[in-house]
């Protein structure tokens, strides 16, 4: 059992107990008030831990804590400053799956076998449908009672990043710079870090600690934008419509259908992007087509953009001016382009995940994360996985080891941060 075992184990356990659930469809910030139970507990805990400089927004639910940069024996001598060093990490849990009442419990040494989360309901997680529990056998698992999410998402990091904070309070003898640390609400709903004070972070760049599998990194997300488009017709009586009605229905019908048939989420993966149809309504009089854009790539993104507007000017060629508005929002762009002017991030990840024995692992992601809006706020924020598994979901689990493994990752990367 290594070091941080207990820890690690003792504080996600805690954590998934209180719930956190964030909401949709309100703009209330934080968007649910039982988000704060969870920021006061940890703002309580870093100070209790003892790092120096705890913060709690009242307001908008965020926790920022700093531990300054070691004392330095060398200054003078040494000509090399230890690099501040941040990591962000999400209080919130998804709403698409109950976190009330969470009862985690832990399975050791897992067999490889069939997971009875709830005997008295009959629920099982069976092996034969979650490739990923192989990649378990013989570590220990926190699990759920098969009722509710487990929350690991995306208390898991905070378990790991608590765990390293409190190891550089103990240990005054571990050299290292600045270290910034911010707790966020409402990730899971589209909160992209909007209210976390750069000032206050006092860090330049940092980490958010998110994502399943052990080991996995993240520089690239999609670029993303919400479109509305509205289509005003023409009613008139259906008998005697004939050369005079104009339905609203039907052209938003030629509207979606001039869409590319195949660049669809139903039909892409990798980098590949797409346009969604969120939702359609649609009368006689007015219809409202809402839909979303998502690439990796920034020309091929703004070409879909532009295939849009191309559209829409072809449908009031077509039906009169007016007949067609279209709005289109930005929702968050690639970390990528931020990513790639700050390589030493990503370098300085591989080699801490590496120095664990963990080759480490990416692909382009087919979402966004706190890290694409902060990257663009001036914070690079690339991700390093959280280390759970089967996350918004009743079956969702967390291996003990990928937590402990994590605490190992950043005590690296301080220790790489800190060679300048
Ligand atoms: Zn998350």
């Amino acid at each position: 059992m290594g070091l941080f075992y207990e820890k690690v184990k003792e504080r996600l356990i805690r954590y998934a107990k209180i719930d956190t659930q964030s909401a949709n469809g309100t703009s209330r910030v934080p968007t649910t008030d039982c988000q704060f139970d969870l920021a006061r507990v940890l703002y309580e805990e870093l100070i209790q831990i003892g790092v120096p400089d705890v913060y709690l927004d009242e307001e908008k639910c965020v926790v920022y804590g700093k531990i300054p940069a070691s004392p330095d024996e060398h200054a003078g001598t040494c000509p090399v400053t230890p690099r501040p060093l941040g990591f962000v990490t999400h209080m919130d849990t998804a709403p698409d799956a109950s976190g009330k009442d969470v009862k985690p419990w832990v399975l050791e040494n897992y067999d490889g076998g069939d997971i009875v989360l709830n005997e008295e309901r009959g629920i099982v997680m069976r092996s034969a449908d979650y490739d990923n529990l192989r990649k378990y056998v013989g570590q220990d698992l926190v699990l759920t009672d098969g009722t509710t999410l487990l929350g690991g998402d995306d208390k898991a990091g905070i378990a790991a990043v608590m765990t390293m904070a409190e190891h550089l309070c103990v240990h005054r003898e571990i050299r290292h710079g600045v270290i910034a640390l911010a707790f966020t609400p409402d990730e899971e709903v589209g909160g992209l870090a909007r209210d976390l004070d750069l000032e206050r972070f006092a860090s330049p760049t940092a980490y958010t600690l998110d994502g399943d599998h052990l080991g996995w990194y993240m520089d690239e997300t999609f670029n993303a934008s919400a479109a509305e488009v509205r289509i005003h017709g023409l009613s008139v009586h259906t008998g005697t419509a004939r050369g005079i009605m104009k339905n609203a229905a039907d052209i938003a019908n030629a509207f979606m259908s001039a869409l590319p048939a195949m660049e669809k989420p139903q039909y892409t993966e990798g980098r590949e992007g797409f346009f969604h149809i969120v939702s359609c309504q649609a009368g006689c009089e007015l219809a409202v087509v809402k839909l979303i854009v998502r690439d990796h790539d920034a020309g091929k993104f703004a070409a879909r953009e532009k295939l849009l507007y191309k559209i829409v000017d072809h449908i009031n060629a077509e039906y009169g001016e007016g007949t067609a508005e279209i709005t289109i929002t930005e929702q968050y762009r690639s970390m990528k382009e931020v990513i790639d002017r700050v390589p030493y991030l990503i370098d300085d990840l591989k080699q801490a995940i590496r120095a664990c024995g963990i080759e480490p692992q990416t692909e382009p992601f087919r979402g966004g994360t706190d890290g694409s809006a902060l990257s663009h706020r001036g914070l690079p924020a690339p991700n390093l996985s959280a280390g759970y598994e089967n996350a918004h979901g009743r079956f969702e689990y967390v291996p003990i080891q990928s937590m402990e493994k994590n605490v190992e990752i950043l005590l690296e990367l301080v220790k790489i941060f800190a060679e300048g």
